[in-house]
């Protein structure tokens, strides 16, 4: 059993079903890996499994006759959501009033009484006046879905006070909500947040099924390949890249430049970080593919360390690197000003070689 709606992770989507079809499901998930493989894609898949009325016919008398036939199909966990019904199709459509995507910015924010508060549309961070809004919501019943879904985005973005009153929530949580929490740095979360959680670990899908997944999808299959391929792991990555192939750019050019910048003299970093800063305020499109293609550059290098001659200094430079980019990805989610966060990641890099070799890595500039 293999949903149409998720490429890759089948394993994931067997586990979901069978938690949506038990007595009681987990109120709480964790879906923790990086950004574009798919972990809000699993999400909705639990909440449609959650919520299909097919799988769930509701208990009323007119329906009581029907399940003398229901006892004769498979379990719910074998069977998929039909993708019809009222609760399908607002899911899928992205229109069901109670699944609902809380991150940072403005999204149920509710100020205390009597206080002033302005709008944060550009906040960092998921703050303490979202998550009173949070538990105000939790505590009403759900306008019509079987069970709420409230997908926390990314869910390591809480504020101190913010991540233990959600943590109170998590502990007693409300028969008809569930919460997913997504997230590519778990380990920036509390602890006791974690161990409220069933775990589901998302990990890059193999570059032969996305690529099937995309021309199922009715893409072309040059195209597929091409999408699959740099999306290096991503379907999320792949279907963004396959809708809008400009995005993928020229990626052999971006990578020669990242090696020029990576070996070239600080100097020229502080001038790549202006130019980054420039182009990202006309086509964000463009400087998300050329992180990227930083990304690919320095996973390179540290698989490169992994299988020769590796040097711990070298190795730890590359993560280093992946880290830094992590934090700029975050950062211009966040809308913080673009150029220090491009000059802070262009800083953190290690200056290699353009013919690499252990000895003649300098450290981090930093
Ligand atoms: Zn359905
Ligand atoms: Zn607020």
């Amino acid at each position: 059993m293999v949903s149409a709606r998720v490429i890759g992770h089948a394993d994931i989507v067997r586990e979901l079903a069978a938690l949506a079809a038990s007595e009681e499901p987990p109120h709480a998930l964790l879906f923790a890996g990086p950004d574009g493989t798919g972990r809000t894609a699993l999400a909705i898949e639990y909440a449609l499994r959650l919520n299909c009325e097919r799988l769930h016919p509701p208990t009323t008398a007119g329906a009581s006759l029907f399940a003398g036939d229901s006892s004769l199909l498979p379990p719910p966990s074998s069977r998929e959501p039909c993708g019809e019904c009222r609760p399908c199709r607002l899911i899928l459509e992205g229109a069901h009033p109670d699944i609902i995507t809380l991150g940072p910015g403005d999204t149920l924010c509710r100020p205390r009484d009597g206080e002033s508060h302005p709008k944060h549309p550009d906040s960092r961070d998921i703050r303490i006046c979202q998550v009173r809004g949070l538990i105000d919501l939790v505590a009403r019943y759900p306008f019509e879905a079987r069970h709420r879904m409230i997908i926390i985005d990314p869910a390591d973005r809480f504020g101190r006070e913010a991540a233990h009153t959600v943590l109170k929530t998590l502990e007693e949580p409300p028969g008809h909500t569930v919460f997913c929490l997504v997230s590519a740095a778990p380990e920036a979360l509390l602890e006791t947040i974690i161990s409220r959680c069933r775990r589901i670990d998302v990990r890059p899908v193999p570059r032969a099924r996305i690529e099937a997944g995309l021309v199922e999808r009715g893409f072309g299959p040059e195209l597929a390949a091409r999408a699959a391929e740099a999306s290096r792991g991503r379907p999320g990555r792949a279907m963004e890249f396959a809708q809008h192939p400009e995005m993928m750019g020229d990626r052999g050019r971006l990578l020669e430049r990242c090696a020029r910048v990576a070996a070239g003299p600080l100097r020229e970093r502080f001038t790549y970080a202006a130019d980054l800063a420039t182009r990202w305020r006309n086509d964000r499109h463009a400087i998300l593919a050329e992180i990227d293609a930083w990304e690919a550059f320095w996973e390179e290098r540290l698989r490169q360390g992994v299988s020769g001659a590796e040097d711990r200094g070298r190795l730890a430079g590359c993560v280093e690197a992946l880290r830094a980019i992590t934090t700029v990805r975050a950062d211009l989610q966040a809308n913080v000003m673009a150029r220090p966060a491009f000059e802070l990641m262009l800083l953190c890099f290690p200056r290699v070689t353009l013919v690499p070799s252990p000895e003649e890595e300098s450290a981090a500039y930093a």
